[in-house]
């Protein structure tokens, strides 16, 4: 039998690690044949003006490509769009549903579209706009043969129709609460992979706190959770009818 796809689109190489990579590690320990798809190379993650965007690019690749390995997902690809500068419009859509039609998954992984998921920071208009095409492509050009049909006819890409859920992650978390507890210390390594980000900062005790909290605040006695916003198109099927004696 073929494995189960989920596919994880993200604006910044770290998004993942920060936000679900704990319930990714949990996903592959089950079977899950995950890939990962990160739209810019946060080229523009530092504090430097004289920093080559190209280079420091090509470091956060790895750093990604190192991270995803940690978890245990091997396919990641990069569009490559400029670090704080994704719009989004047709290019950005037809990219993304390149790469659904391409991976055709069960599952898709998707951040917060909301500018203002909390009270504590504007949401990155990168992580706005790749969540929202990313969400848009399900109901449009990643299910829709007339919409880029050149992805047909010049890319042999199908639409695809099967996705059954979209989860939504981002720091609002949301009500469907996964145990974390399990494979936190493989998220944590694989956020320490992000070596240009994280640096010296203390980033397992802040994760480990900010985990707890959630867990916690949503009623769980998980020592550790990840949160999601999980849309789910699989309607329930009915109660069967039963008539008569049992
Ligand atoms: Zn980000």
């Amino acid at each position: 039998m073929s494995k189960r796809r989920a596919l994880v689109i993200s604006a910044h190489p770290d998004d993942i690690e920060f936000g679900c990579a704990g319930t990714i590690c949990r996903w592959v320990d089950d079977g899950w044949d995950v890939r990962y798809v990160i739209t810019t190379s946060g080229q523009k993650g530092v504090q430097d003006a004289r920093q080559d965007p190209d280079a420091f690019g090509r470091l956060r690749e790895q750093e990604s490509t190192r991270a995803a390995e940690i978890c245990g997902v091997s396919d990641v690809t990069f569009l490559r769009y400029m670090d704080s500068e994704v719009v989004y419009g047709p290019a950005l859509l037809k990219d993304l549903a390149r790469q659904f039609r391409r991976h055709r998954p069960h599952r898709l992984v998707v951040m917060d579209p909301q500018s203002l998921p909390t009270d504590m920071f504007v949401n990155h208009p990168d992580h706005r706009f790749v969540a929202q095409a990313s969400l848009d492509i399900t109901v449009t050009s990643g299910t829709t043969a007339a919409i880029f049909p050149e992805l047909v006819l010049e890319e042999g890409l199908e639409p695809w129709r099967e996705l059954e859920e979209t989860w939504i992650f981002g720091p609002a978390g949301g009500p469907t609460v996964v145990d974390v507890t399990a494979t936190i210390e493989r998220k944590l390594d694989a956020l320490q992979a992000h070596v240009s980000q994280v640096g010296e900062w203390d980033v397992r005790t802040f994760m480990k706190q900010r985990l707890a909290e959630r867990a916690r605040d949503a009623g769980y006695d998980y020592d550790y959770a990840e949160s999601f916003r999980v849309l789910s198109y699989r309607r329930p099927q009915p109660e069967p009818v039963r008539t008569g004696a049992a």
